[in-house]
């Protein structure tokens, strides 16, 4: 009987510690392997739209696309059909390189030099060991975080250039000559890296010392779905001379967030070289973006706690999001500012100013609120602040920021970004030969204006949609975590994100 008890017993501590490494799968999220599969593939096409449909050959969008029957109404030749008419013009009209001309060497190898240089800085500055929060199976990852000083440390080589080459910086030159290429590597990239990741996670076994586990939502066993959402929680991978990396927090921080903040700056050489001065329209938004990135990288610890981090595998979301998403999407408006130059003038200008300052400020009051009560509670400036103690023992901030609304950081995050989309105004340009100058071209707004909208509108758009839907998994994740106590903490903070709104 006793050794049946005993045995019964092992049985039950052996499923435990499983059920720690591997823990039971919850619900799918994003509309399941067809939402993941639609995603995976229809976000690189995305990508590719943007760049192609807004380009610097004949306008922004692409003229076609206002009238697209007279893609199809003009004379033909005997041998070509309606679509293969229609397909030859709009590939005049975007610069379509061919399917080849897609990737080259040369954006192969500029790209990886980025990721070698990210690597390198990782690896030889000085840096800030900090142990990440406490994992499901025990104990604490530990993280070298350095990206502040990395950022600085590319910035003054850029800024040193540019002073020394001016737009002729070859850092730029070869950005704005090889972005479509660059773009198309970092895709592969992004494929390559959740395949190996999700591969690998099938390595992760009970009771590891590496502390390797899965995510609770990356192993329902469906592999489109599983390589999307990311299998395992933080993959880490040992590579010579640089040492170990942790692959999750590398690629969320360095070679995207900074690639940003590196495009915006390249499109802003560009209008220099083009133009000879820079708008306030491009300063605007490069100085708002700067400060977002250099915050983050300055903060760097404080991603330890967000759910990327804590919650969320490695797969294709993340992997894509950090490499292609960030920087290539999320620079739209200082390319489109590259090739039309907008002046605003000091009223325009204020007003954006102040609702990029209200925003970043919101941002960064409530982000830092909660990290101090998490990690300094003693703090004298969130002493006075009211929680309630959840039975895992997690406080629950319920006055300050986090009593207005529950992801009140949120809105603040939201409003910065209309202060990347509002400099570009009533946004659209076509290009046409000009009249007085033959052999030269012009940028005019003549009747495109608000044309390019759904391009430079589109990130406020699609960070709210995110910023919605971040909001609703966040809290299935409280809600699932602390069951009854999350229940009473949104009786006392019945609002999402907007006070007294929503
Ligand atoms: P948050 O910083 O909003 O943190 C949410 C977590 O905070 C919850 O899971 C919970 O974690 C804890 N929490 C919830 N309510 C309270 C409370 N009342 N008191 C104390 N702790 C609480 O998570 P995110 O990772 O979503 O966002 C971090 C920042 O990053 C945001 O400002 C967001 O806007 C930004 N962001 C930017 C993106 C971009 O692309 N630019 C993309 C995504 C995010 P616990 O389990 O520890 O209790």
């Amino acid at each position: 009987m006793s050794t049946r008890r005993t045995v019964d017993k092992a049985k039950n501590a052996g499923a435990e510690a499983a059920e720690l490494v591997k823990p039971a799968a919850h619900g799918y999220e994003f509309g399941g392997p067809i939402g993941a599969a639609l995603i995976s593939f229809g976000l690189p096409i995305a990508c590719y739209a943007f760049a192609f449909l807004c380009n610097d050959v004949t306008g922004c969008p692409a003229p076609s696309l206002l009238s697209p029957r007279k893609l199809f109404n003009a004379p033909l030749l005997s041998t070509q059909s309606g679509w293969q008419h229609a397909r030859g013009v709009l590939a005049r009209e975007v610069g379509w390189p061919g399917w080849t001309g897609l990737v080259t060497v040369e954006g192969v190898l500029g790209s990886l030099a980025w990721y070698g240089w990210s690597l390198a800085l990782y690896a030889m500055l000085p840096a800030e060991e900090v142990e990440g929060t406490e994992l499901r199976t025990g104990g604490r990852l530990k993280y070298r975080f350095n990206s502040f000083i990395s950022a600085c440390l590319t910035l003054f080589i850029l800024a040193a250039g540019s002073f020394a080459l001016g737009p002729e910086f070859q850092v730029w030159t070869f950005i704005n000559r090889n972005y479509i290429q660059i773009l198309t590597t970092n895709i592969v990239i992004s494929y390559a890296l959740a395949t190996y990741v999700y591969l690998r996670s099938f390595t992760v076994k009970q009771g590891n010392a590496e502390r390797r586990e899965l995510a609770a939502g990356g192993h329902s066993g469906n592999i489109i779905y599983d390589w999307y959402i990311g299998r395992e929680l933080n993959p880490r991978v040992t590579i010579p001379y640089f040492g170990e990396i942790d692959i999750k927090s590398f690629m969320e921080v360095r070679p995207g967030l900074l690639g940003w903040l590196v495009l915006d700056l390249a499109f802003m050489a560009r209008q220099y070289g083009s133009y000879g001065y820079i708008t306030d329209s491009m300063l605007m938004v490069t100085i708002a973006q700067g400060i977002y990135a250099m915050d983050c990288f300055y903060n760097e610890s404080s991603i330890l706690t967000q759910m990327d981090l804590t919650t969320d595998g490695f797969g294709f979301m993340l992997a894509f999001g950090d490499l292609v998403w960030v920087p290539f999407i999320y620079s739209l408006q200082a390319r489109y500012l590259s090739v039309h130059p907008v002046i605003l003038g000091p009223w325009y200008s204020f007003a954006i100013l102040a609702i990029a300052g209200f925003g970043y400020y919101v941002f960064r009051a409530s982000n830092s609120e909660k990290n101090t009560v998490r990690t300094d509670p003693n703090n004298p400036s969130v002493a006075h602040l009211k929680y309630i103690t959840t039975h895992t023992g997690s406080k629950l901030l319920i006055t300050g920021w986090w009593g207005r609304a529950r992801h009140i950081n949120y809105l603040g995050d939201w409003f910065m970004s209309w202060s990347y989309c509002l400099p570009t105004l009533l946004s659209g340009y076509r290009i046409v030969d000009s009249v007085l100058t033959p052999g030269s071209r012009l940028v005019t707004r003549d009747g495109m204006e608000g044309a390019a909208i759904p391009v430079t509108y589109f990130f406020m758009l699609y960070f709210g949609v995110l910023l919605l839907h971040r909001e609703r998994r966040d809290e299935l994740k409280c809600r699932r975590k602390y069951g009854k106590d999350w229940e009473d903490y949104c009786k006392k903070v019945p609002y999402r994100i907007i006070p007294g709104i929503y």
